[in-house]
């Protein structure tokens, strides 16, 4: 299993989000590789799904945490999400309520969030 080399982005499917989150994690993390688990509006539905409708995202985490020895997740939010259109602030209390349930799901993970701002920069929050 290669040692560091991943990390895991739970991610909206707005490919306008996927390359700076890429960048951003790369250099964060400091891995080679970005595994990309995406659902419309990812940072909400973390933030408030309950614990059956959950089981799927979970699964793909538990891969790239057993298959890749992924040690990072990051929850990512952005500007105009078709999936969860709701304000800045809001997103930005999702993802810290998607960070919080996933830190207590995976306590040995870092577990982190990120911002996609109305210019395609990300940022750790
Ligand atoms: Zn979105």
């Amino acid at each position: 299993m290669p040692d560091k080399k991943f990390a895991t982005a739970l991610n909206c499917m707005d490919g306008r989000t996927q390359e700076p989150v890429i960048e951003l994690i790369k250099r964060d993390a400091n891995v080679t590789f970005v595994d990309m688990i995406t659902f419309p509006g990812m940072d909400g539905f973390i933030a408030s799904a309950p614990d059956q409708d959950l089981t799927q995202i979970l699964k793909m985490i538990n891969i790239s945490i057993e298959k890749h020895g992924s040690g990072h997740l990051y929850v990512v939010g952005h500007y105009d999400c078709a999936g969860n259109p709701v304000s800045e602030e809001e997103h930005k209390k999702h993802i810290s309520q998607s960070v919080q349930r996933l830190k207590q799901l995976y306590p040995h993970l870092t577990v982190k969030g990120i911002w996609v701002d109305e210019t395609w920069n990300a940022h750790l929050l």
